[in-house]
């Protein structure tokens, strides 16, 4: 098994930004992670930002747009897949990634059909879960 914390081929900076997100287990701003690393040098933003870019082209960060915030992958195996579906909790902030095999190849045939190569998307479904929607 690959130890989840640590993967190679990555900077020192770029770890520690992923290990920062995968022990948060929730979304963090750029920001916050500024916050949680200035102990391990980290100074200005854009040394996160240089960080996150490279760890969303590998795949193993997600950037949640409507939550400004970034969130490590939950799925080993997501470089593999372009595609990638969140639900958000609009009242605890509750938030768990979904992989769908379907989802991704039915969104790429969609895209094809007007011609588009379609790469990567995010989706995010937002609205309450389990306890809040019926709490
Ligand atoms: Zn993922
Ligand atoms: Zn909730």
């Amino acid at each position: 098994m690959a130890e989840p914390q640590s993967q190679d081929g990555l900077t020192r900076n770029q770890n520690l930004v992923l290990m920062a997100l995968t022990e948060a287990r929730s979304p963090l701003s750029a920001y916050t992670i500024l916050d949680r690393l200035r102990g391990d040098g980290f100074r200005a933003p854009l040394q996160v930002y240089r960080a996150l870019d490279k760890l969303i082209e590998i795949g193993i960060v997600h950037r949640l747009e409507s939550m400004n915030s970034f969130v490590a992958c939950s799925h080993a195996q997501c470089e593999s897949h372009g595609q990638t579906a969140f639900t958000i909790c609009q009242n605890c902030g509750e938030v768990t990634e979904l992989a769908d095999d379907e989802l991704d190849s039915h969104l790429k045939a969609m895209a094809a059909r007007s011609g588009f190569d379609v790469r990567h998307s995010t989706i995010e479904l937002r609205g309450f879960c389990r306890d809040c929607a019926t709490g």
